[in-house]
């Protein structure tokens, strides 16, 4: 069945709309380049529009406002509904980790006059993508005394920048007959931060100046070993396209469904009859495991406190809250490439700029690890978009059997909510820069905005 291009159905208005939020979008990419920098970003976004902090209320009603801030990493909002807590919430939910490559523990060495950073990549990607371009460094770094040192260096115009390097092609014979796999090891992403010797240093010099370097900023080489330092692409989101029509970005995944999905919640208006909740997580790209995935206790452990703040102190209401709840979880799916067709099934490709993609399942092989939506919800989700006129479509992954992946569906799953996939398509998913289609986020927004209605 073939869907629409979205943008052939725009007004002058919607344009304006789409072009305010595709801004509103890219302003919220380049503020939050890592999970903890979108959890701060989101505290400030809730708490200009009223939100108080969950943990600084006794009480709640009907039409409050409420965000948890978990470890700084994960974050829930909540709009209090007029209908019982156990009759269930309306959840959009999305992840704000995405693939990059991590700082080690024990991460400063020098090589032959040059310093760097060993690292551990994070989530899947193709290591032969990440070198050769400028990089930056963003992260905490936690110290004994308790106190935290924010790092973000690389973004602005007069920052350095850092970069990982590639062997010349005159000299890459061998390296060129690899596998794709292999032809950047994961023990070779290691970052170059300096080049200049400390003078009257006779061994590791340039180390040595970088040590004095970080000792003027209070920070010694063992705080590295409480630091969660992660190399991202540096530089801005971009408009992308002559016609401007796409964004070029480092974290689309899954960002392109979190921004619109706290933004839905942001912008409701009045009270809702259902709760409303948006919950951001980390984690996704390694599994959705640790104590700020959405696999954790973290989700069940918060409900468990939001129906204390509104009376419902048994574990029973909690269950049914759970349990009588829907979601829309929302994550990136593959956009059709026609220079990689055949990886592709096309009837049930998803298409950039036809709008707010659904997956009813994803997994790999015969549908494993997959959160297999209901017929029935699917039904209720096809009224719901086409009243509001919202463009989507529904799609595959890719061709059965070349590969596949999950999402943070099945941990809701588990409550016996009803859930399905929901996001935006993307183009060189994973990548340092990936590309969406300004439509498909902004249907994404509306589709997100009629779910809660
Ligand atoms: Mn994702
Ligand atoms: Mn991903």
């Amino acid at each position: 069945m073939k869907r629409k291009n979205a943008w052939s159905s725009y007004t002058e208005a919607d344009i304006a709309a789409l072009e305010a939020f595709s801004a509103d979008y890219r302003a919220f990419l380049d503020a939050g380049k890592t999970e903890r920098e979108c959890v701060a970003e989101a505290v400030r976004l809730a708490e200009a529009r009223g939100f108080a902090d969950m943990n600084c209320v006794t009480a709640a009603k009907p039409g409050d406002r409420l965000y948890l801030n978990w470890m700084n990493k994960s974050i829930l909002l909540f709009a209090i509904g007029t209908e019982p807590i156990e009759s269930g919430m309306n959840i959009l939910g999305a992840h704000i980790d995405s693939p990059r490559i991590d700082v080690k523990q024990n991460p400063l060495y020098e090589e032959e006059d040059l310093a760097y950073l060993d690292t551990h990549y994070y989530g899947g990607i193709k290591k032969y993508q990440w070198v050769a371009r400028p990089l930056a460094l963003h992260g905490v770094i936690a110290k004994k005394d308790g106190s935290v040192v924010c790092v973000n260096i690389g973004e602005s115009e007069d920052d350095p920048v850092f970069c990982i390097s590639d062997l010349l092609p005159h000299l890459a014979q061998e390296q060129m007959k690899k596998d794709a796999a292999k032809v950047v090891e994961g023990e070779n992403l290691d970052l170059i931060i300096a080049g200049k010797p400390l003078g009257g240093e006779e061994k590791d010099a340039v180390k040595a100046n970088v040590l004095k370097l970080l000792e003027a900023k209070g920070i010694e080489e063992e705080d590295f070993i409480s630091a969660e330092l992660e190399i991202v692409p540096a530089g801005k989101a971009r408009d992308m396209g002559l016609d401007r029509s796409m964004i070029l970005a480092y974290g689309h995944d899954d960002r392109v469904c979190a921004y619109p999905s706290l933004r839905a919640v942001l912008d409701f208006e009045g009270t809702p009859e259902r709760t409303l909740c948006a919950v951001l997580t980390d984690k996704e790209e390694i599994g959705s495991v640790g104590a700020t995935g959405m696999d954790s206790m973290f989700f069940e452990n918060a409900m468990a406190e939001l129906c204390a703040l509104l009376g419902e102190r048994t574990e029973l209401s909690v269950r049914r809250c759970l349990r009588n709840s829907r979601m829309l979880s929302s994550d990136v799916s593959a956009g059709f490439d026609p220079l990689y067709a055949s990886a592709f099934e096309k009837k049930n490709a998803a298409y950039l700029g036809r709008g707010l993609c659904f997956n009813k399942y994803t997994g790999s092989r015969g549908k494993s690890g997959s959160s297999d939506a209901n017929a029935e919800y699917v039904a209720e989700i096809r009224r719901i978009m086409d009243d509001a006129g919202v463009a989507y479509q529904f799609a595959e992954l890719g061709k059965v059997d070349l590969g596949g992946g999950g999402t943070i569906a099945f941990c809701c799953a588990k409550y016996g909510m009803n859930v399905i996939d929901a996001g935006v398509a993307v183009l060189s998913m994973h990548a340092p820069f990936e590309v969406i289609n300004k439509a498909d986020l902004y249907e994404a927004y509306r589709g997100y905005c009629a779910f809660l209605k």
